[in-house]
């Protein structure tokens, strides 16, 4: 079982006209910085403000009328998608999340109509209760990344940004579970096997950066991140994420917390763009140095919006910023 190409074009089908044709902008200030053409597709202008309900969606289409519900894990933007998609077709949706997650986008997920349940403190904790409640109630899962309808939907990313710019060099994609970054190789590799796909992720607690260096699915500590949607484990049994990233990605790269919350006051104060930490980290990894583009432009997914705002206030004002038992001191923007 994997992905191709021409299960990303049926994915495409299916989500057309709902979750598709995302602004791809240049941003001026962040091209000065890179020393060439630097792109931003905005995930953010989707309708739950993040891409995860292209997977969501591509998920849900292939499920019968007559389906019992469905149920996943999620840091929030999965849930969000899964219960969009699962309303628009009249079908039950439960969505298990940490306490980790942030309130605004339990809040978000409530709203579109999907029962919550709140488990444990990591993400692993909420992988388990989605999986108890589908044994228990019949539910179908949809993983948040491995699961190659997700994987799919995701990809119609990377069609659609190679298909806009084929002259494309690089592309930086935000990497939790890695069912984004899987998609984006697919596509974007399938088209021109010479782009180069880098992943980009938190330094603390990145499980696909750390299960790609031991070479197996590995767990890591979970902790509290201005990118929150970054965290999470892969899962010990992953089947299509992992090795898909393994074979695809070029390069995976970390940043700090500190880099992250000055990625996110550049695309503030120079794009004049709303955005969530772990929707940023491509931005920082060019502004820190950490990627040497080559051959084309640079593009990013800016990959959801949907964070607290008291934190995006402490973000763009330069306050100290709490994130968990930490406290991120305070920082004033400046280019
Ligand atoms: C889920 C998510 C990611 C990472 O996607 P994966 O497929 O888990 O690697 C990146 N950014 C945001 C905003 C997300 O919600």
């Amino acid at each position: 079982m994997s992905v191709t190409l021409a299960d990303i074009l049926a994915a495409r089908s299916a989500i057309r006209g709902v979750a598709d044709a995302t602004p791809f902008v240049p941003s001026p200030f962040m091209s000065a910085q890179a020393g060439r053409e630097f792109l931003l597709k905005l995930e953010t202008m989707q309708p739950i403000g993040a891409f995860k309900l292209r997977g969501a969606m591509n998920a849900v289409a292939a499920l019968d009328d007559d389906a019992p519900g469905v149920a996943c894990c999620s840091t929030g933007n999965h849930g969000r998608g899964v219960a969009f998609a699962a309303a628009r077709r009249g079908l039950r949706a439960v969505v298990c999340m940490s306490r980790l997650v942030p309130e605004a986008k339990v809040e978000g997920i409530r709203a579109l109509g999907a029962e919550v349940r709140i488990v444990g403190t990591s993400q692993d904790d909420a992988m388990a209760e989605s999986l108890r409640l589908c044994e228990a109630e019949g539910l179908l899962e949809i993983s948040p990344f491995d699961d190659p309808r997700v994987i799919a939907g995701q990809g119609t990313i990377g069609l659609e940004m190679m298909e806009a710019r084929p002259d494309l060099g690089t592309i930086l994609v935000p990497l939790s579970g890695g069912g984004l970054a899987a998609g984006v190789a697919v596509a974007a590799k399938a088209i021109n096997p010479q782009v180069r796909v880098i992943g980009v992720t938190m330094e603390r607690g990145a499980a696909m950066a750390a299960s790609i260096r031991a070479g197996q699915p590995v767990e890591v500590t979970e902790h509290a991140s201005l990118a929150d949607s970054l965290g999470g484990g892969i899962g010990l049994a992953n089947r299509l994420s992992y090795p898909l990233c393994r074979d695809l990605l070029d390069d995976v790269v970390l940043v700090t917390e500190e880099e992250i919350r000055h990625a996110m006051q550049v695309l503030y104060f120079e794009d004049r763009m709303v955005a969530e930490g772990g929707a940023v980290v491509g931005l920082a990894a060019v502004l820190y140095g950490k990627v040497q583009a080559a051959g084309g432009p640079i593009a990013t997914i800016v990959t959801g919006r949907n964070l607290d705002m008291d934190v995006f206030t402490q973000v763009v004002t330069g306050q100290d910023v709490t994130l968990g038992d930490q406290t991120l001191k305070g920082r004033a923007y400046a280019a």
